[in-house]
């Protein structure tokens, strides 16, 4: 591409100066054209005869171009008039033959496309425009068209006028540089359609934005007339048209299925592999020699007349339930299909000729799938971060939930199951802590510990589940009985720990005291039946009095309590060493 650009834009520049200064002449087309079916005998000298028929054989037509009633014929002759004119460099110009032909100026042979065997066949050469140079003294000469064709074509097809060397040139300029312009753009896009095919997410979408877009891209670079002033190989040229023209409805195809769904999806799918396989089929019967690839065409532009206009039907069955973006495509495709077709009727002469602004519809479309293609892209990644931000959202709720948790697991393993008082575990800190803070403030610590008096009768008359039920109570009873910073707790079993902060030994003996005499008040019972008084020993030792460390406490508590014990329960015994 970027190697024909540059030789390109300096021919156009030096174009344009002799252009720009000279004066402009219209282009005269030919008129007064006759034709005759089949193909001219040859004199002794081997010149074709009908160079000057004088027989009534010739009719009149508008445009040397299809004649009328060809019955399978492959030869035909036209002829004309050259007019006059102030050509000063003068050409003839053909857009187009169908297939090969000889031009003949009077008796002379001045052109010839294509080689014609001594059956005056030959091949296929493709379809490039023609300028044909005219000798001095042409003007009122008669111009005559030998032309062979096994295509559903004959004769000689868009344009013949009669004009200036640089006329044609700068016409052809002209031409190709709006349609190079829309190929080197069309296939800059496939370019980065690529590289987001190969990045993702939606590669399926991208893939199939690219191949069409380097499909029409290639296909206007291959058609464009500039392409004989950038290399000469009008077949090579051609059959990389065909390539990639056929190529269009696979990628129409391929974009339509990756955004339709269910039935419409899979009919769309079918279509393009169809159009593959075509593609394939008809590419590598001309290479092999098999076909001629003019023949491809028709079949080709039948196949599309069908699948085109199904891909749309297809694609329009679903619009109602479409997305905005999808719409978007669908109606960009509704504009673009309609231009192809015109392109196509063009081609096969159902209408007369015309420029059909192919380029522009395939830029157009290129454009729309191409920006439709980035919108839906960047939603996509919209919703990925939005995601993203919700699935962070949520993993911190989850971790706020699994700290809440486990801090209230920490809570329960210092807690009693049973009773909700502190555990064990709790008392083993809390009296680290109490007798530290004592030691630091010079305060008294009192350690009391208590013990039900006789308490497995309750169980072994009243059941585990009294048992159970008393010692809830006990609990609430003890909670209510000592001050909010005292440190109630249940040791294990029937066995409590109550720490005094700042509780001489005196102090501590009157709350036990006031304690048990509440507790003779205390009627328990359970599930409606009495179970009579219960009454708990207790052993007291006091920080600094009796111990300094929390070990020395417990142990002095817990002497003096079986002391309280061992003297007949329900009382409490001060440590006394
Ligand atoms: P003492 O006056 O000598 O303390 O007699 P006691 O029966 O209270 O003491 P002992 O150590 O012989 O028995 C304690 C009983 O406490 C044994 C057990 O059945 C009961 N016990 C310990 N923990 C629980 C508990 O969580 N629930 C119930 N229902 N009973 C318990
Ligand atoms: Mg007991
Ligand atoms: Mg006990």
């Amino acid at each position: 591409m970027r190697s024909g650009f540059l030789p390109l834009a300096m021919v156009a520049l030096l174009l344009s100066i002799p252009v720009a200064l000279h004066a402009k002449l219209a282009p005269a087309p030919l008129t007064g054209w006759e034709y005759r079916w089949g193909d001219s005998p040859l004199d002794a000298q081997g010149q074709p005869v009908w160079l000057n028929d004088t027989s009534d054989q010739w009719q009149p037509i508008d445009f040397p171009s299809n004649p009328a009633e060809r019955n399978g014929q492959q030869h035909v002759w036209f002829r004309t008039f050259l007019p006059e004119g102030e050509w000063r460099d003068p050409v003839l110009y053909i857009t187009s033959i169908d297939l090969i032909g000889q031009l003949y100026l009077n008796d002379e042979l001045i052109y010839q496309y294509g080689e014609f065997d001594e059956n005056g066949e030959g091949d296929f050469a493709g379809w490039p425009w023609h300028m044909v140079e005219l000798p001095e003294g042409y003007a009122g000469q008669q111009l005559s068209v030998r032309v062979f064709s096994y295509y559903t074509d004959i004769g000689l097809w868009g344009e013949v006028h009669l004009t200036d060397r640089m006329g044609v040139l700068k016409q052809v300029i002209k031409d190709s540089a709006k349609d190079l312009t829309v190929s080197a753009f069309s296939l800059l896009l496939a370019m980065l359609a690529a590289i987001f095919a190969l990045i993702g997410p939606d590669r399926r979408g991208f893939g199939a934005v690219a191949l069409f877009a380097s499909s029409s891209g290639l296909m206007l670079l291959a058609e464009t007339p500039a392409r004989q002033l950038l290399v000469e190989a009008a077949l090579g040229w051609d059959i990389l048209r065909a390539a990639s023209y056929y190529m269009l409805p696979v990628a129409m195809g391929l974009l339509l299925s990756a955004w339709l769904d269910g039935a419409p999806r899979r009919w769309v799918s079918w279509l393009w592999k169809l159009h593959l396989a075509y593609l394939a089929g008809a590419i590598g019967l001309v290479f092999t020699d098999v076909i001629s690839l003019s023949l491809t065409f028709p079949v080709f532009d039948l196949l599309l007349a069908i699948t085109l206009p199904s891909m749309l039907v297809l694609a329009l069955m679903r619009f109602q339930r479409l997305g905005i973006e999808q719409r978007l495509l669908v109606i960009s495709f509704t504009l673009f299909a309609p231009l192809l077709f015109a392109d196509m009727l063009v081609a096969h002469g159902f209408i007369a000729w015309r420029a059909i602004p192919l380029s522009y519809g395939s830029l157009g479309f290129t454009l729309a799938i191409a920006a439709v293609s980035l919108w839906h892209y960047r939603r996509t990644q919209q919703q990925l971060a939005l995601a993203n931000q919700t699935l962070e959202d949520k993993v911190a709720l989850r971790t706020a939930e699994l700290d809440h948790l486990v801090h209230k697991f920490e809570g329960l393993s210092l807690q009693d199951s049973l009773t909700g008082l502190s555990n064990r575990r709790h008392l083993d800190s809390l009296l680290e802590h109490e007798v530290q803070r004592a030691e630091r403030q010079g305060t008294q610590l009192a350690v009391l510990m208590l013990d039900l008096d006789y308490f497995k009768r309750i169980n072994d008359i009243f059941g585990h589940a009294a048992g159970d039920a008393v010692l809830v109570d006990i609990a609430e009873f003890l909670k209510s009985s000592f001050r909010t910073i005292d440190a109630v707790c249940r040791l294990g079993g029937e066995e409590f720990v109550v720490l005094l902060p700042g509780c001489s030994t005196s102090d501590a003996s009157e709350r036990v005291r006031m304690l048990m005499a509440a507790l003779h008040e205390k009627h328990f019972h359970f599930e409606g039946k009495a179970l009579g008084r219960i009454t708990l020993s207790c052993g007291i030792a006091v920080y600094p009095d009796h111990a300094r460390t929390a070990d020395q406490l417990m142990q002095n508590a817990d002497a003096a309590l079986y002391q309280a014990k061992r003297a007949g329960r329900d009382r409490f015994v001060i440590w006394s060493g």
